[in-house]
């Protein structure tokens, strides 16, 4: 199925009486763009309460990588269910971890052997990575980069510096905390611009970090995200990445991806990181892991990975049945899936590019593979951040059957499940154009 069917008004409705129950009993500390409530999923297509049918191209924040319900990740989920649903695998042991620890270290791109510690969430294995790098070096800071996201827990919120509101009201953080500036090139933070850039934000670490606030021989780690996810989708540039690793081994630093939405296919490679050849000395992934159900892993170089027992666990962390999802999630990512994100990510790349000769709200379109920002600005010279505009836009969408989500201020993602066919990302394209369309009429 290609087309969305839109039956009611939005929201219908069921969909509205859900909403009134949840305004009651909910945290309203969730951001919900706009009011659907799902109740089925196939493929890349979603059904809400009232029969509704829209496309998705958010994936519950670039989660669903293998699409909604794959048949080969539920029959993986039911046959382990029937098996047993929990035995701690921080006490225990069951094939269904180790397989996949083993399925991790033949795929991620670390040097010498790999292990794995299993949380439940992007945050957890963020912490376990921020843990890990103190006990294996013996330092206690931490660099990461403005405009991040990392996590919500105390330890990944120090890092996470992507909106002000993330943070607010939660301090003090966590000390030994520093933020360097991201290669945005599309607004560099430094003022450079691409044609001059000498790598600035990398001086900044060595020239304004290292000489005024923290020697680099107490620096246990950097954290990057290769691609920005939260922060509005900006790839790093492959030299910053290399010149990162260059000056990290350089000082005894781990560098850490953090490719917790990045990861497992998304970026038409396995790892974002893979894009510039570098070899990260642990990696976080989540999110697309498990196709939907709740896994995070730290996965770090062997010779890194040896704490003892004890000095880390979770009760849940690993559990089989989130195993199993993984593992048949992986099988699929390798038989064609991350193929599929390279291939119809550049062909939905090049459509959402094509679009930006009709729409001057289009400032910049960016990223890799299935994992694209649509950056609107107010004004292509002075690139005025269209903070409503967006929001405007992304409603439009919605209204019309393409479910999307913003990042950062005033960018759009699209960030479908893997299986998205190329029709798939015809409809998604014309949608997003007749979207613009209406919200820049409006603007007339
Ligand atoms: N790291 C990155 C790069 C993320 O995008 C996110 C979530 O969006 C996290 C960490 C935190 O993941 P979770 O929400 O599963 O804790």
């Amino acid at each position: 199925m290609t087309n969305p069917q839109i039956k009611t008004r939005l929201p219908g409705p069921k969909a509205k009486a859900i909403i009134a129950r949840d305004g009651v009993v909910v945290s309203p500390s969730y951001t919900r763009g706009y009011p659907l409530v799902m109740d089925r999923g196939y493929g890349a297509m979603v059904e809400d309460v009232d029969g509704n049918i829209f496309l998705d191209c958010a994936a519950g924040i670039a989660v669903n990588a293998t699409g909604h319900s794959h048949p080969d990740v539920v029959k993986a989920i039911t046959e382990q269910a029937q098996r047993f649903l929990h035995m701690s695998g921080t006490d225990f042991y069951y094939e269904p971890q180790v397989q996949l620890a083993e399925d991790l270290a033949a795929v991620t791109p670390i040097d010498g052997g790999v292990r794995s510690f299993f949380g439940n969430s992007g945050t957890e294995a963020v912490e376990a990575c921020l843990k890990l790098a103190r006990y294996a070096t013996g330092r206690p800071n931490i660099i990461a980069f403005l405009g991040g996201f990392h996590g919500r827990t105390m330890g990944s919120l120090a890092l996470t510096s992507s909106k002000a509101i993330q943070r607010r009201g939660f301090g003090p953080m966590l000390s030994g905390v520093y933020h360097a500036p991201f290669p945005n090139c599309y607004r560099c933070p430094i003022g450079s611009t691409a044609a001059d850039c000498s790598g600035a934000c990398l001086d900044y670490i060595e020239q304004q970090l290292f000489v005024h606030l923290v020697s680099p021989d107490e620096v246990a780690a950097v954290v990057v995200e290769p691609i920005q996810g939260e922060g509005g989708y900006v790839v790093a540039p492959d030299a910053f990445l290399q010149r990162l690793r260059e000056l990290t081994r350089a000082h005894g630093i781990l560098l850490v991806a953090d490719e917790v939405q990045s990861g497992m296919g998304r970026s038409g490679k396995m790892f974002a990181i893979e894009h510039a050849g570098v070899r990260p000395d642990m990696i976080a992934i989540a999110k697309g892991i498990a196709s939907g159900l709740p896994l995070g892993v730290a996965a770090a170089r062997a010779d890194l990975m040896a704490w003892p027992p004890g000095a880390h666990a979770s009760t849940f962390g690993g559990n089989p049945v989130a195993c199993a999802a993984a593992i048949a999630t992986l099988k699929l990512l390798k038989d064609g899936l991350v193929a599929n994100a390279a291939a119809v990510g550049g062909y939905l790349m090049d459509g959402l590019r094509a679009l930006a000769d009709r729409h001057c709200l289009i400032g910049d379109v960016r990223g890799r593979g299935l994992m694209i920002g649509v950056e609107l600005v107010r004004d292509r010279q002075t690139k005025e951040r269209a903070i409503q505009e967006r929001d405007a836009v992304v409603t439009a969408a919605f209204n019309r059957g393409l479910l999307l989500l913003g990042a950062g201020r005033n960018t759009i993602r699209f960030s479908p499940p893997l299986v998205l066919s190329r029709e798939q990302a015809d409809t998604a394209i014309r949608i997003f154009d007749e979207a613009l369309g209406e919200v820049e009429k409006q603007r007339r």
